[in-house]
């Protein structure tokens, strides 16, 4: 049987653009404004001309940001619910012109109608309709927060109005204006979403819309108007923007790429296996960051798994993505066409087999057929890098500790997808594959209440749900970090002859004090100026010991958080042993009431201990029968760079929230008073705390927290400093992408308001969403 053509209409949308004189500008406070270069939208799937698109230059941003700034104070005056009202009447204007949003996204962007229609614009209805309802909710739900201001938004351009949502829908409800630069390829649909917000009422200048290309990114990432950067795209430039922004105090964002693993066990159902596939790399050809591009099928069933993925290939259909009957559509642009070419070319010189379906190619547009590499080990390109493309790498297992072998193997970490009809298995793999979203029997689920983001160099930060909104507002501990260096710690006198202060504090690496590498100490002055004691100088070698020993206290994290709290109360309590001690000790050295200081580190410690089995994650109800389980999990090992002043309070304020949660850390102490640090050796060997859980190093905080920011094997960094060093460690930090938090550490850390809380577990924590379909 063949099936008939089955075109949707494309008139309305191809009258709005010649309207237009199919010549576009930027969309700046609620106006057209003109552009004075051009650069040319093409349709993928016919290769014609759709409209011409402005370039922003640096004044077309300036403008644009100028008009997000006039519009921030009133747009917070209207209040939440007023607010609310107008992201409602977006979200209904959307339903309202649902069609002609679908066909104009069809024909700039080459995806088929079918999933235009069906699954990109309700998604950003139903985005605009629950930012609705957190704009009113947002004050009592983030009390002690405020709006950041005015937001920069980049997105790509494989789901170019969906994207928009995502990033302008938490930022208005949030409070905050926006400027947003939509990808070069497919810039219509928001200038389509401009315009119609305005008819909605939407207030001039809330939102702004510059096209163009990098370069047009570039300038609004580096605009000293902007307070955040909201990015979604590759990880290559999601790291040149981490290092433009560092040190400028601005917020950042970023959803980048992934090779998500598509894990099939034997006892699955893989008849909807195969189905899952179909969705997880063939939905818009593949063009998709969190793609199922690496299959992962257990052996025993590899071979008749393969030859019914075979036969649902030969009948998908590709051509006119303006046609409801067919499955894949054109390819965004030539460029990406080739870059998918080269890939799968690659493939097979490395000694793959690749296998397409015989399914017609059309002659004209950018089409590249579905694609199965067979033969493809672990460290191939293929299996490797993103193609983003209908291209599917498969490998095979037989274990399911080895399936959790083979999906961590990637520097990413956006999401998975495990087939299995056993429920302990799915989410045993579920909690072990590192991934911010697993799909359990099921693939390529959104919804606007759940969170998305990846772990690792997959991005961080999430889009959706309450998480979401968290990255669109401030709170009192977000300080900005000091413009000047507080001065070098006074220099000791030298000791009198003969003196007993002989003594070096070592290293706390793997539970053990140890020497140094370097084999040198440096001095530590008392505030009588007098030698109080010598500590070792720490270096690139003690750090990569450090987190190494982190590494190995894994266990931590993964154990119960009963377990935890027991540790934290053990610690309060030998602390406790020893508050006069360590009073004294912190008097002697920095002169301030040492007693207040210890008595407030005991109750932060006792305050996490309480934390540690209470600070749990959530359970969403998500359409078509799905729960998703929202967990806080550890970030892994982070690397704490703790404020010069509050030798104690400082280093315990830091460490208690990172540990109760699961993480395991390497502390840089005070470099006025390391000798409280070295002090707290003591406490921690005493408390049962495990090797590794713990590691303190001395020496130069700068250069330590350097050497912090570059280690790949450190997953996330809080940096209490000032101006210089958290540039360096935000511009080092690009290299695995670690999450880091930079603050100042001038402040009162005696001040239960500035110094713990909730936003310090939040930031020691990434959530995984595990959605688990139910029904038959
Ligand atoms: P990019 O990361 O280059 O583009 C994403 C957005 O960033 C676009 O709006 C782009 O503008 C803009 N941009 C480009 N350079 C800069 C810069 N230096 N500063 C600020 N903004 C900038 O992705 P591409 O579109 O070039 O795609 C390349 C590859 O990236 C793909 O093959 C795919 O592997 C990956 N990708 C991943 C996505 C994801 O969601 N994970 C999405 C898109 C791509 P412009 O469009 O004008 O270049």
């Amino acid at each position: 049987m063949e099936y008939g053509p089955a075109p949707e209409d494309a008139d309305r949308a191809r009258q709005w653009i010649s309207e237009q004189g199919a010549t576009f500008g930027h969309w700046i406070n609620g106006a057209w404004a003109g552009a004075s270069h051009h650069f040319e939208s093409v349709n993928p799937a016919t290769q014609e001309t759709l409209a011409r698109m402005g370039q922003a230059s640096s004044s077309d941003v300036d403008a644009a940001v100028a008009a997000a700034r006039q519009a921030l104070a009133p747009w917070q005056a209207l209040g939440g619910e007023e607010r609310a009202r107008h992201l409602y009447a977006l979200a209904r204007q959307v339903q309202k012109h649902a069609r002609i949003l679908s066909v104009i996204e069809t024909l700039d962007n080459g995806k088929p109608i079918r999933e235009t229609r069906d699954i990109d614009i309700p998604l950003v209805a139903r985005h605009f309709y629950h930012h609705a309802g957190w704009a009113t909710l947002v004050e009592e739900e983030l009390p002690n927060s405020e709006p950041l201001g005015v937001i920069g938004q980049i997105i790509p351009w494989n789901f170019p109005l969906l994207m928009l949502a995502w990033k302008v829908a938490p930022a208005l409800a949030a409070g905050n204006t926006v400027v947003l630069k939509p990808a070069e390829y497919t810039s219509l649909s928001a200038l389509y979403f401009a315009q119609m917000s305005h008819d909605a009422g939407l207030p001039p200048g809330v939102l702004n819309i510059v096209t163009g290309d990098g370069n047009a990114g570039r300038e609004l990432v580096e605009h000293s108007g902007i307070n955040k950067v909201a990015f979604t795209g590759s990880t290559s430039v999601g790291r040149e923007i981490r290092e433009a922004t560092a040190g400028s105090g601005k917020a950042l964002t970023l959803e980048l790429g992934g090779k998500s693993p598509f894990i099939v066990f034997a006892d699955a159902d893989l008849d909807s296996a195969v189905e899952g596939v179909v969705d997880a790399i063939w939905f818009n050809q593949g063009q998709v960051c969190c793609a199922g591009s690496r299959l992962l099928v257990q052996e025993s069933v590899a071979d008749d798994f393969l030859s019914r993925l075979k036969t649902r290939m030969q009948s998908l259909r590709l051509g006119d993505p303006l046609d409801k009957a067919i499955d894949m559509g054109a390819i965004v642009d030539q460029g990406q066409l080739e870059t998918i070419r080269s890939y799968v070319e690659g493939a097979a010189k490395e000694g793959a087999s690749c296998w397409q379906a015989g399914s017609g190619v059309p002659d004209q547009g950018w089409y590249f057929p579905p694609t199965l590499v067979t033969d493809v080990a672990p460290a191939h390109t293929i299996a490797t890098e993103e193609v983003f493309g209908p291209v599917l790498a498969v490998m095979t297992f037989r274990t399911h500790n080895e399936a959790i072998e083979i999906a961590n193997n990637t520097r990413y970490g956006l999401a998975a997808s495990v087939w299995s009809e056993n429920v302990n298995l799915t989410l045993e793999m579920a909690s072990k594959v590192k991934a911010g979203v697993i799909w359990v029997n099921c693939t390529n689920e959104f919804d606007a209440a759940v969170g998305f983001g990846g772990y690792r160099e997959s991005g961080f930060g999430r889009e959706g749900g309450i998480e979401g909104l968290w990255a669109y507002r401030r709170s009192p501990l977000d300080l900005a970090p000091d413009e000047n260096p507080p001065a070098d710690p006074a220099l000791p006198q030298l000791p009198a002859e003969g003196s007993a202060l002989d003594r070096t504090a070592k290293l706390y690496i793997g539970g053990r004090q140890v020497r140094p590498d370097s084999g040198y100490s440096r001095p530590v002055a008392a505030m009588d100026r007098s030698l109080a004691g010598e500590v070792g100088e720490g270096n690139r070698k003690d750090i990569r010991n450090a987190v190494e020993a982190a590494h190995g206290a894994a266990g931590w994290g993964r154990g119960s958080a009963h377990g935890r709290a027991q540790v934290m109360y053990f610690l309060a309590e030998n602390l406790e042993a020893r508050a006069d001690g360590f009073a004294k000790r912190i008097k002697e050295l920095t002169g301030t009431d040492g007693e207040q200081e210890v008595t407030a580190a005991i109750s932060r410690l006792l305050y996490y201990a309480g934390w540690c089995d209470k600070f749990e994650g959530v359970t969403h109800n998500a359409p078509g029968g799905r729960i998703v389980f929202a967990m806080p999990e550890p970030i892994g090992v982070i690397g704490l760079i703790c404020p010069q002043s509050y030798p104690l309070l400082g280093l315990v304020s830091l460490m208690a929230p990172a540990i109760a949660v699961g993480n395991a850390v390497v502390a840089i102490p005070s470099e006025n008073a390391p000798l409280v640090a070295t002090d707290f050796y003591q406490v921690l060997e005493t408390s049962d705390v495990p090797a590794g859980v713990v590691n303190i190093i001395t020496g130069s905080r700068p250069e330590l927290a350097k050497e912090l920011a570059r280690h790949d094997n450190v997953d996330g960094l809080w940096c209490a400093g000032h101006h210089e060093m958290v540039t360096e460690v935000e511009r080092f930090s690009g290299g695995n992408l670690k999450q880091t938090w930079v603050f100042s550490g001038e402040r009162d850390w005696c001040d239960p308001n500035l110094s713990q809380g909730r936003p310090f577990l939040r930031r020691a924590t990434q959530i995984k969403n595990i959605w688990v379909p139910y029904g038959e």
